[in-house]
């Protein structure tokens, strides 16, 4: 029999009666032929409630514990699943991580896969179950304990299960009904996309569209799993949702996919730093030991004489997410106590946010930046950082302009049309 994976978000399972309807998908998959592994979230809003009682109960938690507790939201639904299913007349089977079992790393809330040995689900599928109703975001270490994979971490269980049981497709059932060109919230123009390349959707992904956990789409990348995002409110049907697939699978590109941004950016300039050798490795081992994630980085020409600096001295531009800011800051003034780097001064700006346009496309077509520069310009927009990759061009921006760079862009690159 083929397998197919379909995963549960939180609301499509937040009641009896979405649980029900979720249920009914499932079995119409196992009547095309399939059987089918289920991965559930917890309802809607459990999760969330579970770590408040961690948090309350002991602030300083034991890792192991928060593990166990979190980890519950996605029992109750599996257990929920499978007897729908069996009042269904479909012979179901429910999994929790320890069962299968899915074997994880011991980093508690945080643990990755080591493996996921088939055995157990296949002698169940055997025996004539069509069901296997695995409990999502959990796993288990060597040492037998309770392990989650951090927050999101469903889809990812979901790929891994399509990976290892060589799944036909991997079905991610949402509340929205597939991949947008942009955020449907800012440009009313976006457009649903058919078909979306990982290295696109990896890329929008983690510059801030939150429809699938970034990790899920790597590992679909690396195994390639064909990810299916789509609505659990809409009634099926041929080409619903997005297909997220390997490049070959779309035929022609646009040069640009879709825009994504992210609001909450922050940009800190390390004002006259010496410039040596090792010194990039000076300012940038403090911040990722004090764990800030560097996004754009920008060294600046150190001519002599350059906005009067001395000779030999430069200027060094970063970003990150503004709510690290104070920790980069503390870890650059610590380096500077310590000796380790030399600077003048550290100049903050907090109101910056980043617009990207992200397109497999560019890799063929030529002058996307000037358009995307010159498209920002007319509408009076600052550019206060450039990066790019091979597939995507990101600015920082006044964050008082990102909606209307949006906006621009989309109309700019033409995303309402197919
Ligand atoms: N329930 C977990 C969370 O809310 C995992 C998931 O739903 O993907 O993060
Ligand atoms: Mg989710």
């Amino acid at each position: 029999m083929p397998i197919l994976v379909m995963k549960f978000g939180g609301t499509s399972v937040a009641t009896l009666d979405r649980i029900r309807r979720a249920a009914k998908r499932v079995g119409m998959e196992v009547a095309n032929g399939y059987d089918v592994i289920v991965i559930v979230s917890a309802m809607s809003g459990e999760t969330n409630k579970l770590v408040g009682y961690v948090s309350e109960t002991s602030p300083l938690y034991d890792a192991r514990e928060y593990d166990a507790v979190v980890s519950s939201g996605e029992n109750v639904t599996a257990g929920l699943m499978a007897l729908t299913l069996q009042e269904m007349g479909v012979p179901a089977r429910s999994w929790q991580g320890w069962q299968v079992p899915i074997n994880t790393t011991s980093a508690h809330s945080a643990a990755r896969f080591i493996d996921i040995p088939r055995d157990n689900i296949d002698a169940k599928f055997a025996e004539g179950f069509k069901v296997a109703v695995v409990a999502g975001f959990q796993g288990v270490s060597a040492e037998g304990r309770i392990t989650t994979l951090g927050r999101g971490g469903s889809d990812t269980t979901a790929v891994a299960f399509a990976a290892a049981f060589g799944a036909e497709r991997c079905d991610i059932y949402t509340d929205v009904d597939g991949v947008y060109t942009t955020d449907p919230r800012i440009s009313s123009k976006a457009r649903k996309l058919d078909k979306i390349a990982f290295e696109e959707m990896l890329e929008l992904a983690s510059l801030g569209a939150k429809v699938l956990q970034t990790r899920s789409v790597e590992l679909a990348m690396r195994y390639n799993v064909k990810l299916r995002v789509l609505s659990s409110f809409e009634e099926p049907s041929e080409g619903a949702g997005t297909l997220v697939c390997a490049e070959e699978l779309i035929m022609e590109s646009k040069a640009v996919s879709g825009i994504a941004f992210s609001r909450d950016e922050a940009k800190m300039t390390v004002v006259t730093i010496e410039d040596r050798p090792g010194i990039a490795a000076a300012i940038f081992g403090p911040l990722a030991e004090a764990g800030v994630n560097v996004d754009m980085i920008v060294q600046n020409v150190s001519e002599q004489g350059y906005q009067g600096h001395k000779e030999g001295v430069t200027d060094m531009t970063f970003s990150c997410p503004i709510d690290q800011l104070k920790r980069a800051e503390k870890a650059l003034l610590d380096a500077r106590d310590a000796g380790t780097i030399k600077f003048d001064r550290l100049e903050a700006d907090t109101d910056v946010c980043k617009v990207s346009v992200v397109g497999i496309g560019m890799r063929s077509h030529a002058g996307v930046a000037s358009k995307m520069f010159e498209t920002l310009s007319n509408e009076g927009i600052n550019i206060k950082v450039i990066a790019t990759s091979e597939i995507k061009i990101s600015v920082l921006i006044d964050r008082k302009y990102m909606e209307l760079a949006v906006q621009a862009l989309h109309d700019a690159f033409e995303l309402e049309k197919a």
